[in-house]
């Protein structure tokens, strides 16, 4: 263990200054586990959220103006700190975020991959000469940051998906203003922006606001300044946040990374162990609270009865408890709102008589592994999210149904599919209604280069690689006329 430790992270992140928020309430950060408070932050007012906001403004008018190599420097200085301080970060996702070690780890992991893909954004932003009717006229289309971002993140995984939307859009010559999740302050931005400072980031290209969401939420998106909202979290806030975009005084963009259902659709000849263990860990990899998650488990008529009983055994063994021991799966869900609606879902289960296979005692915030074979997927319980480690297991009677089945949902984030032949693999992925589709393996991956995103109910807009370059730069098309021209009037 390094003894390497941040302070100051009860306070705001404004202007390069670490500052105390001016709202008058404050937050207790809690362990989601043993409830012990972590740190108490004085929340951020309007005006903080202002001020933050100008901040950004002024510091993006230089940074735009820096070179591509001096971008690149401040992350290979970046990953060096993430290295550095692997052990007091993934120590805070274990406290803050009940994160088991195994998670945190895969967590900082994630975040690592994206400091090292932010090397490469600076040096790949290209703009285009094109050719024109209009003789004597050249045509370029120029690739520019958009100004200021405005990063919403949700508390399942802060760093990540903080840093997710906050590396590109620096790398990229934009600033930020970042507001965490009320549940994950300091590892969903106080902790992000430590690491930024420690690097050299000059003041006020990366900001941090943590404030409470009757006070700060609105203004956040109706600010003048953010020219895009990169939002992550559920499908109901992500549709007010587009509504507000579209109806403030400025229109602005949004990228929305929101609610999931995947399914994880096993194939009459797929490889049965593979199967079950893939869907065991995408369902239960973060107690279920990833967007990604296997939330509804559809095997072929033919496989079913065994995959349940295989599935039922290998997850019965799963350590619950304390996810600060190695040996842990299945740790704390985040808070007590999160548990109740997994009671919920586990009564409204019960009441509707599925099959209840698994189950256990909840202590605490911490629920065991339920699963439920014979669920209909037009059940209200199958066509939740259920951000818990709750299983609801659905059978096809061929692949045509499995298909139908898996389509048949609000959302389309990710998805998995399971045989033995590729060809197959790749012909029914093409026809799932999904951002992204994996053929045997889990629906939980996301690769720094390759495309992130979701259809439907699931969200607009791409993350990572190439799409990301796109999504947080805005093409100038600008003209140059050589020789006069002859108008008609
Ligand atoms: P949430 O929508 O309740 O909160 C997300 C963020 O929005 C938090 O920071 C919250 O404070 C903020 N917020 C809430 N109301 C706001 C308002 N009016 N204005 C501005 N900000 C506001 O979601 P959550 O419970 O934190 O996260 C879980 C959800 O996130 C799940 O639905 C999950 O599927 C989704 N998610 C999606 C992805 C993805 O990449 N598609 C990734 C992770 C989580």
């Amino acid at each position: 263990m390094t003894d390497l430790h941040y302070t100051d992270l009860d306070r705001q992140f404004i202007d390069g200054r670490w500052v105390h928020g001016n709202a008058g309430e404050t937050l207790t950060n809690r362990n989601p586990f043993d409830d012990t408070v972590l740190n108490t932050i004085a929340l951020a007012s309007v005006a903080d959220l202002d001020g933050a906001y100008l901040a950004a403004e002024r510091a993006q008018r230089s940074w735009r103006l820096t070179g591509p190599s001096e971008r690149a420097a401040l992350f290979l200085r970046v990953l060096a700190i993430v290295d550095a301080r692997k052990d007091e970060i993934i120590g805070w996702l274990v406290r803050e975020s009940g994160s088991t070690l195994l998670k945190a780890t895969i967590e900082w992991g994630a975040m690592r991959g994206g400091v090292m893909e932010a090397i490469t954004l600076p040096s790949r932003v290209e703009g285009k000469i094109m050719p024109i009717d209009q003789a004597g006229k050249q045509s370029f289309v120029f690739r520019e940051p958009l100004g200021v971002i405005g990063v919403i993140s949700p508390w399942n995984f802060p760093l990540h998906l903080s840093h997710r939307s906050i590396a590109p859009a620096i790398a990229l010559g934009n600033a930020v203003v970042v507001k965490p999740a009320e549940d994950t302050p300091v590892t969903g931005g106080l902790l992000i922006a430590k690491i930024y400072e420690e690097a050299g980031l000059p003041a006020g290209v990366l900001n941090v606001v943590v404030g409470d969401v009757a006070e700060i939420g609105d203004a956040f998106t109706l600010h003048p300044v953010p020219k895009l909202i990169s939002f992550t979290g559920s499908t109901r806030v992500g549709k007010h946040i587009a509504g507000l975009a579209a109806g403030g005084k400025q229109l602005k963009h949004v990228g929305l990374e929101l609610g999931g259902n995947a399914p994880i659709v096993v194939l009459d000849d797929a490889d049965l162990d593979l199967a079950v263990r893939a869907a065991a860990f995408a369902r239960f990899l973060h107690n279920g609270q990833i967007c990604m998650s296997g939330n509804r488990i559809i095997v072929a008529d033919s496989l079913y009865d065994t995959f349940v009983d295989r599935f039922v055994a290998h997850v019965s063994g799963f350590t619950t408890g304390d996810p600060a021991n190695p040996a842990t799966i299945i740790g704390p869900l985040i808070n007590s709102k999160q548990r109740d609606a997994a009671i919920r879902n586990i009564a409204a289960a019960r009441d509707a008589g599925f099959s209840e296979r698994l189950s256990g005692d909840i202590e605490g915030l911490i629920v065991p592994p339920h699963i439920f074979a014979g669920v209909p997927n037009d059940s209200a319980f199958a066509q939740a999210e259920q951000f818990a480690p709750v299983a609801p297991l659905i059978r096809a009677r061929n692949e045509e149904e499995a298909i139908r089945l898996a389509n048949a949902t609000e959302f389309g984030l990710s998805s998995a599919v399971f045989t033995r032949d590729v060809g197959r693999g790749m012909r029914v992925a093409r026809r799932i209604e999904a951002g992204m589709t994996h053929v045997n393996d889990i629906s939980v991956q996301d690769s720094p280069f390759n495309m992130f995103g979701g259809e439907k109910n699931s969200g607009v807009g791409r993350f990572n690689g190439e799409w990301i370059v796109s999504e947080f730069t805005t093409d100038h098309w600008i003209t140059v006329q050589e020789t006069p021209r002859a108008y008609p009037f």
